[in-house]
């Protein structure tokens, strides 16, 4: 029943923008990566968030406590803790 609605769905977007199919595939599969990928960030974070012992950073741009690994922050040679002072989501803004 989700396939069928899927595959409907997919379908009808194309003949509505009027563009392959295939590129509707292509195009909804990566928004359905992205948003997998959104999801598993703010799991791993909270899984962090509920280790006492984990280290937070707080990011300089958008102030928010995150653990102080390279998931959030990017590695950065030039840091003290070598961590970038921006987590990787602000990073990708610009
Ligand atoms: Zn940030």
């Amino acid at each position: 029943m989700e396939l069928f609605k899927y595959g409907y769905m997919e379908a009808k977007i194309a003949t509505e923008l009027n563009i392959s199919q295939q590129n509707v595939n292509g195009i909804i599969k990566s928004a359905c990566n992205k948003m997998s990928d959104e999801y598993h960030m703010n799991w791993l974070e909270l899984q962090y968030r509920n280790n006492i012992g984990m280290k937070l950073k707080k990011c300089a741009n958008c102030n928010l406590k995150k653990p102080a690994i390279n998931d959030f922050f990017r590695y950065n040679a030039e840091k003290k803790d070598e961590l970038s002072s921006k987590c990787i989501k602000c990073e990708e803004k610009y």
